[in-house]
């Protein structure tokens, strides 16, 4: 039987109908198989033959970086600098020397880099795709063939792939690519990232979309992670149509956040720097709802002064004078290495010293980074909040808010472990509000690291148990008075931040990319739909069960 339907994962809304233009990954094997049947170069033209294809590779990464934005340029640069790194380049050396043809030396040399990346873990894992891709793209010079990759569409096309590298999302045209399949990949890849930052829909996680063939005509709803086979043309166009005009409304809300019946719901954005700070507040925001400061300081080595530390924060506060701004601590450890504050070694750093966990042994870190933030309050006349994140305790929570309160400055923590949820009372006992972390809840309540791309289907915040969380956590706050909001990505789907009101959550903080269709979808229910969305999705037995009763309701 034909199939009709494939589904996975939803990132970016949006309703796009048009033929598949399949990306080819790799290099035909053919080209491949001649190129290896030729007889061997010697050592020095070998390596010629590497350097001109890095060059070429390198050359390209950059012209593209160059009319590239924002997060698709670093990406691209980020590339085009690993591409001809030295310490490859000798390792190639070294597998020639000992006799090995170019392709295997090749082969060889990115094999060992990728094994030590794997081992470092965290971002650096991350980066193994980049250096397969650069891989694909030399080999695919040094056999004369064109670089693997996303081929320029002749027709606005829906862009069908195993999984895009960086430099494949990076620098795609919004005009002439209707919306992005990837087979693998999750929520948080870095193809959903750029589809986010290029608002294309996007479904991830589509098992069977490489079985696709280039020309079928599919309909793709980002919003439900569902693409249709051959629809009918007609009712294709008039959900194309439907969807315009509700981005339409999108484009127009300027806030503040409303249900439709007027109860309020605080819309803020996230950020990470004084550009993505001024560039938010230009937005229909009540403020920010986490400054991620740990952001500001992946490239030092040593830990900055105070008067530097407040400088940063500052640059950060000042567009939001008159608005109220979300500090977070600094998150280093894990996927987010810093040099001056993170432990290095451990075996499972996800489940290591990370987070708030850091001042346990270094608590003037801590301590200096919140005279900081005080004083960058002080200077800028923004109304500061500051929270922890990775706290585990209820101690943990009243250690740190008696060293915020000490500079005047309100107290909250993160709720990114399951523990944090289930005492969310005896917390807000101790501190003034909370801030569910669904990122890194849904990575510890479902045990699944939410980097893998093979475990996107759990890492996914629609997890009923991921949200039974949720709703502990908000009732919690509602018994005790106190604000509770959301700052993962789960409050960046329109659909998801509808339950998350309903669940009784008071604000989603979210990228400013975001903010105006979760605002604009919030204005057309009523809270009681909300209510009756969030208890349809807590009584679904798994994500997608979870999105199609709320949508239903909130349909309705
Ligand atoms: C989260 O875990 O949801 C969160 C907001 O923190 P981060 O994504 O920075 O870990
Ligand atoms: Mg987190």
């Amino acid at each position: 039987m034909a199939i009709s339907s494939l589904s996975g994962t939803p990132v970016v809304p949006g309703v796009a109908h048009g033929p598949v233009l399949l990306v080819r990954a790799e290099v035909p094997a053919e080209a491949i198989a001649r190129f290896a049947a030729r007889p061997s170069a010697g050592e020095a033209e070998a390596l010629a033959a590497y350097d001109a294809a890095v060059a070429a590779v390198t050359d390209s990464f950059k012209r593209r970086a160059v009319v590239a934005a924002g997060a698709a340029a670093e990406v691209l640069t980020a590339s085009a600098g690993l591409a001809g790194d030295t310490g490859l380049r000798s390792a190639v050396r070294k597998h020639l020397r000992a006799g090995e043809d170019l392709l295997t030396a090749v082969g060889a040399a990115v094999e060992q880099f990728a094994g030590i990346f794997t081992t470092m873990g965290g971002l650096m894992a991350e980066r193994v795709t980049d250096l397969r891709d650069i891989e694909r793209r030399v080999v695919a010079h040094l056999v004369g063939e064109p670089e693997p990759g996303v081929p320029a569409p002749d027709v606005p096309s829906v862009l069908v792939a195993e999984d895009l590298a960086p430099s494949d999302t990076a620098g795609l045209d919004p005009r002439s690519v209707l919306a992005l399949v990837t087979e693998r990949g999750g929520p948080t890849s870095h193809t959903a990232i750029i589809a986010r930052q290029l608002g294309i829909p996007c479904v991830v996680g589509a098992a069977g979309a490489t079985r696709l063939t280039t020309g079928t005509r599919v309909l793709v709803d980002g919003a439900v992670g569902a693409l249709e086979l051959d629809p009918d043309p007609a009712s294709a166009e008039r959900r194309v149509a439907a969807d315009r005009e509700a981005r339409q409304a999108v484009a127009t809300w300027g806030g503040p956040g409303r249900t439709a019946d007027g109860v309020a719901v605080k819309v803020l954005a996230n950020v990470a720097d004084g550009t993505s700070s001024a560039s938010a507040a230009a937005g229909p925001v009540e403020g920010v709802g986490l400054f991620r400061t740990e952001l500001c300081f992946l490239d030092r080595v040593e830990e900055p002064s105070v008067e530097e530390q407040t400088a940063i924060y500052a640059s950060v506060m000042r567009p939001f004078a008159g608005r109220y701004v979300v500090v977070r601590t600094l998150d280093a450890g894990s996927d987010k290495p810093v040099a001056f504050a993170t432990h290095s070694g451990e075996d499972n750093p996800a489940l290591g010293v990370r987070g708030f966990r850091l001042s346990f042994d270094n608590p003037g870190l801590l301590e200096r980074q919140l005279d900081a933030v005080a004083a960058a309050a002080a200077q800028t006349g923004v109304e500061a909040w500051v929270m922890a994140p990775m706290v585990a305790t209820v101690a943990e929570a009243a250690d740190f808010a008696s060293a915020v309160r000490a500079r005047g400055l309100k107290a909250g923590v993160m709720v990114e472990v399951p523990a944090a949820a289930l005492l969310a009372d005896r917390l807000l006992g101790v501190v003034d509000f909370l801030s569910l972390g669904t990122n890194d809840l849904t990575q510890y309540t479902m045990a699944a690291d939410r980097m893998a791309s093979d475990l996107a289907h759990l890492t996914d915040p629609w997890q009923p148990a991921v949200l039974q969380l949720v709703a502990i956590t908000a009732e919690a706050g509602r018994r005790a008075g106190k604000p509770v909001g959301v700052c993962g990505e789960a409050a960046a789907d329109p659909l998801l931040a509808c339950v998350l009101v309903g669940l009784g959550v008071t604000s989603v903080s979210m990228a400013e990319t975001a903010v105006r269709s979760v605002g604009a979808r919030l204005g057309t229910v009523t809270f009681e739909r909300c209510e009756e969305a969030a208890e349809a999705a807590l009584g679904a037995d798994d994500p997608a069960a979870a999105r199609a009763a709320a949508a239903e309701v909130l349909a309705g």
